[in-house]
Formats: structure tokens, C-alpha cells, sequence
């Protein structure tokens, strides 16, 4: 696999580019040609003009292109507004195919379509998808990959304009028109087609964790129930002034998205103090800030991309985001994309949104390096694998940025964690490690509010050791404390063995509660003898076999939960009264 690289400054250096390459060709065996055209224009005419030269000068081979925010041509940021790359495929079993179809909000059809492709053709391993975005959510386009078959690569991204605020990015292929609404596929493989791909960031997790409470497409209302906007001006003091993009691009978000880390980066900001985000973000899952700093970014893209070093490619694509060529600035960006070219011929363009799959789904990155590498043949032992990150640069001096955020970091999980400590102490019985009467008492509250809503049964069952004082006046507290911690344990496992969800409190000394929802009184009730028998089955160490009483009772339609606990305490007590040791169901 070879490639070529070249700039449209203007026709005639152009016509010789490609005469040199032509006469190159000839000589060769290529198996097939394909130009990736990526413009960073959306004047029509221009952009034919060069499809037009490649159509004469190379009949046989094909294009695919699409408009862009800013070319990636020989690793950087491209100098003219069209960038052209040839790759030529040299194995004999290589092949690959450039689909063009028409692209519809929340329609299925592209994936559906390319998943049947596949199944049909086994030698195909990667897909490279140009798209058009233009406002609209991808995720049903995302979702309509899913399924396909697992070793396929999918990667890509989305068609921009030089002006982003426009909605007029469009794609094109050879044979096809340009399209503001469409999707360009390239299917490559073979037994000969190698290639990996990965996506790194460089952004960095920061702190504390939020949950997306409210979210409605890539409009980002609530984290942790507050507007989205007071977190960024609480934590990190951006103004909701005309640099809030600027700035809130050194702090974009990251969500788990089916399991991996995607980020997302605030536009702009509304009055009700929601956030634009460059696109979709789903409610209820867990976010947090990330920074981006440029020496970590380069470390990270470096440090990550060894990978892609290992694979030994012959050719690199790269699908950045148009809000990393605004972090670094035109005369920066290549300081992130150049390490690659020392691997390989890198092309690619700063896009609208970057694709790629991992696992089984594809998913709509932001503020992401998408980087697809591509080999003909096997990895050539010999040769010296190339080190991304030297080695002045591996042992090089931690930044003092990277320092505090660990400081964060760890100083924030370790408050986490204490919190989570005081949560549960808060609501938990030290001794037997049951709810408290508190929590129990909420919990049962809270079943009876949720049955007028909704009609479900609920049942409770209330227990008291039978002749307790004597064990503790026989054998010592000690051994009274083990009977409770004994107790708890057979509430516990016979609730498991019952295979039902109940919530276990200590309602006093030696006094227990289990709240049954969605239990009618039968159930609890045979429940209850269970209970009763698996604890005077038990045998304490001093104590033996000790008993206790059982009261049962269902939830009445409409009553207060302190009437529902009152009678099942009568119940316990008519059991008490007629000789321990039994179930009374009231
Ligand atoms: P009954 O069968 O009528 O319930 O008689 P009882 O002896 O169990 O009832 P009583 O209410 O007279 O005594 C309850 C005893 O439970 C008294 C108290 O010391 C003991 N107790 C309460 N909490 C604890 C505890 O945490 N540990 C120990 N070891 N004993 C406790
Ligand atoms: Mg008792
Ligand atoms: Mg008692």
C-alpha cells in the first residue's frame, strides 16, 4: 500500500502532480487507486474542476471526498484549501468498493444496508464513512451499524465547512453528486488488508462525578439537577460571555457512552442556563469536567498511539475534530498530527464529528483524534518499531499541571469515598448491619406513597426474640449480641432463598421489620414460618436454640403507613400472648 499526497494550489502544478504520478503508476502493479479529495471549500465548481483532472488522468480509479473545517494533508494542517492523497493498493486479494447514499435523520437504512454488504462479502474488514452532519443527531445512524459483523473496523467522520456555523457541508464520490444529505462508504479488505484503529483524546477526567438529570439531544439542561451552565461557572468560573467557547473547550464534558469515554464540548450557553454541546447527550448517564492542557494532550496522543507505531502501517487516516484545530490554533494543530506522519503517510481533516467503532457499537465522538491504521501484508519483524514518545520524553519531569489534577483526583475519590461511608453508616444498624429504624421506616413511608399511585400489595412482617432478657442474663451480653447478629444473618438468607426483595431493619433492641412490596399477605406468611423455623434451627454456641414471634399483615387500601405498623405489631403481640414461638396474622 502506498500513498501520495499533494495540495490543489492551482491547475498546472496540479496536471504535473499527476502526470508524475501517472508515468509512476505505469510502471507499477498497483491493484487499484483510490483519491481521497478533502476540501476545505464548499465552492462546487472548484472542487469539480479537481474530480475532473482525476477522472482524465486516472479513468480507472476512484474518489471519495467531502468539505471540511481544515485539511490534514503529510501529518498537518494543510496550506491550500483542496488536499488531495492517492493510495494504491498493491496486494493481489486487496479490494475495496466506494458506496454513495442518501443520509435521513433517525433512518436505519445506511447500517441495515452496509450490514447486508458485509454478510455478502467476507473479504471486507474496514469501512471508512464520510457524512454529512449538518445539524442533525446521528445517534440512529450510529445505532444502525450495530450488529455488524464483529471484525469489521468502522471509522470516519463528519463533512464540515470552512464556516462553521453553516449547515452546508456536503460529500461526493466518483459517479455520484455532492450531497448535503449523504453518506460516502468505503469498504477495504482482503486477506492481505491489515488495520487498527483507536481514538484518543488527550483530555483528562477531572474530579468528581454528575449525573446528566437532564438532557434532551445535544441540548445539556441539568447535571445533578442543577442547570449545566451554574457547574461551569461554580467549579471553574467561565463567564457566560462571548469567550465561553474558548474557554469551556479547555473544560468540555465526558460521559460514558456503552461503556467508553466520549467527550462532549459546551457551544454556547442559554438563558435557562442549559448548554449547547457539539451533539448528543443522554440523560442518566454519569459525567465529569476534563481538561485539556497541551503538553498532557501531546503526551497522551503519543503515549497512546505507540499502538499504531507496533502495527507498522503503511498508511495513516486521521479524523480530528474541528474543535482541536480551534484549541491549538492552525500554526499548532500539527504538533499532535505530526507524530504520526513519522509513521506513516497521514491524511485526514477536521470534521463536524468523529466516528469510529469500539466493541460492538459505533459511536459520535467530539473533541476526538479518530486515527485508522492501514498495512498490506505482514509486519516485518526486522524492522525497528518506531518509539512515539522518546525516551528524554517518558522520563522527562511530571507538568505541574498533570500533578494537581492527580491531587484532584485522588483527593476527590478519597472524599467520595468517606461520604459513601457516612451514607450508608447513616442508614444502617452497626451491630447487624440491617437497615435502621430510620431507613426502615422511610422505606415503608415510601411503599405505602408508591402503592396509591400504583395499586401493589405490600406486606410486613415484624419479629421479637422470645425470652431474650434470659439470654443476656444467662450467658452474658455477649452471647445475647451474637444471637442478634445470628438473627439477622438467617433474616437475611432466608429472604435469598425465598427468592424475594425485602428491606431488613433493626426496629429496636431485639425487635426486627422486613417491608415486603409486591408481596401479598400469603406469601409473607409462609415467608414468616420459614423464618421461624430456619432461626430455632440455629444453634448458638452457649444459647442453643432460641425462638422468637412472628407478626404478619398486608397494606389496606389507603390507610397511613402508622396503621399498617401498628397492626402488624398487634400481630406480634397476640403471638407473644399465645405462647411465643409462631406466626400470628392479623
Ligand atoms: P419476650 O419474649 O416477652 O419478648 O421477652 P424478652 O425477654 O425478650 O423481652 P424484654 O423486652 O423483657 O427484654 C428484651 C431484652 O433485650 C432486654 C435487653 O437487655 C435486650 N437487648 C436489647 N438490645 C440488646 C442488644 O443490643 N444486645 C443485647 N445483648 N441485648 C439487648
Ligand atoms: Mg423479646
Ligand atoms: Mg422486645
Amino acid at each position: 500500500m502506498r500513498r501520495f499526497q499533494f495540495e490543489y494550489g492551482n491547475e498546472k502544478v496540479f496536471v504535473r502532480e499527476l502526470e508524475k504520478l501517472r508515468a509512476w503508476v505505469r510502471r507499477q502493479m498497483a491493484q487499484g487507486i483510490l483519491f481521497h479529495i478533502f476540501c476545505e471549500t464548499v465552492d462546487k465548481k472548484r472542487i469539480k474542476t479537481v474530480c475532473d483532472y482525476l477522472e482524465k488522468y486516472f479513468p480507472g480509479a476512484e474518489y471519495i471526498g467531502c468539505t471540511t473545517s481544515g485539511n490534514i494533508v503529510s501529518g498537518d494542517k494543510g496550506q491550500s484549501d483542496i488536499c488531495v492523497s492517492c493510495t494504491m493498493f498493491e496486494y493481489p486479494d486487496t479490494q475495496f468498493k466506494v458506496f454513495q447514499l442518501p443520509l435521513e435523520e433517525n433512518s436505519l437504512e445506511v447500517g441495515q444496508r452496509l450490514k447486508r454488504y458485509i454478510e455478502e462479502n467476507p473479504w471486507v474488514k474496514s469501512v471508512e464513512l464520510l457524512t454529512t452532519i449538518n445539524g442533525i443527531s446521528m445517534t440512529k445512524f450510529c445505532e444502525s451499524f450495530t450488529g455488524c459483523r464483529k471484525d469489521v473496523c468502522i471509522f470516519g467522520g463528519g463533512a464540515y465547512s470552512p464556516d462553521l456555523s453553516g449547515n452546508n457541508g456536503f460529500v461526493f464520490s466518483k459517479g455520484h453528486e455532492m450531497s448535503e444529505n449523504g453518506v460516502v462508504l468505503l469498504m477495504a479488505g482482503g486477506d492481505d488488508f491489515h488495520m487498527v484503529t483507536m481514538h484518543i483524546t488527550g483530555w483528562k477526567p477531572l474530579g468528581r462525578e454528575f449525573t446528566v438529570t437532564k438532557a434532551r439531544d445535544s441540548r445539556l439542561y441539568e447535571l445533578d439537577g442543577q442547570p449545566a451552565y451554574e457547574v461551569y461557572y461554580k467549579y471553574l468560573h467561565i463567564n457566560n460571555d462571548e469567550n465561553f467557547f474558548e474557554n469551556s473547550l479547555e473544560f468540555p464534558i465526558f460521559y460514558k457512552h456503552h461503556g467508553i469515554d466520549i467527550l462532549r464540548a459546551p457551544t454556547s450557553s442559554n438563558e435557562d442556563g442549559s448548554l449547547n454541546m457539539t451533539s448528543t447527550v443522554e440523560e442518566n448517564v454519569s459525567a465529569k469536567l476534563a481538561y485539556g492542557d497541551p503538553e498532557v494532550i501531546i503526551d497522551s496522543v503519543k503515549g497512546e498511539s505507540q499502538a499504531v507505531a507496533d502495527f507498522q502501517p503503511d498508511v495513516i487516516d486521521v479524523f480530528s475534530c474541528a474543535a482541536r484545530l480551534m484549541y491549538w490554533g492552525a500554526e499548532d494543530v500539527g504538533r499532535e498530527t505530526m507524530p504520526f506522519e513519522a509513521i506513516a503517510p497521514t491524511v485526514g481533516f477536521f470534521t463536524s464529528g468523529e466516528f469510529l467503532r469500539t466493541g460492538e457499537y459505533v459511536n459520535q465522538h467530539n473533541v476526538t483524534l479518530v486515527v485508522a491504521a492501514m498495512r498490506e501484508g505482514d509486519i516485518d519483524e526486522d524492522r525497528e518499531v518506531y518509539h512515539m514518545l522518546s525516551e528524554e520524553e517518558k522520563s522527562g519531569k511530571i507538568n505541574m499541571i498533570k500533578r494537581l489534577t492527580t491531587f484532584i483526583n485522588v483527593a476527590t475519590a478519597e472524599m467520595e469515598e468517606a461520604n459513601r461511608k457516612l451514607e450508608i453508616a447513616a442508614i444502617s444498624d452497626a451491630m447487624t448491619k440491617l437497615y435502621n429504624r430510620g431507613e426502615i421506616q422511610r422505606r415503608i413511608s415510601a411503599a405505602v406513597r408508591e402503592n396509591m399511585a400504583n395499586d401493589e400489595k405490600i406486606s410486613l412482617v415484624m419479629m421479637d426474640l422470645d425470652d431474650f432478657k434470659k439470654v443476656n442474663d444467662t450467658y452474658g451480653h455477649k452471647e445475647g449480641d451474637n444471637v442478634l447478629i445470628g438473627l439477622a444473618n438467617v433474616l437475611r438468607d432466608t429472604l435469598k432463598k425465598c427468592e424475594v426483595e425485602g428491606d431488613i431493619g433493626r426496629w429496636g433492641g431485639e425487635e426486627f421489620m422486613i417491608l415486603l412490596p409486591h408481596i401479598a399477605v400469603d406469601k409473607a406468611s409462609e415467608i414468616a414460618k420459614n423464618l421461624l423455623k430456619n432461626f430455632s434451627d440455629k444453634d448458638f454456641p452457649l444459647a442453643g436454640h432460641q425462638t422468637m414471634s412472628l407478626g404478619v399483615t398486608e397494606y389496606v387500601n389507603g390507610e397511613k403507613s402508622d396503621s399498617l405498623t401498628m397492626r402488624v405489631d398487634a400481630a406480634l403481640y397476640d403471638a407473644k400472648a399465645g405462647g411465643k414461638n409462631r406466626v400470628v396474622v392479623r
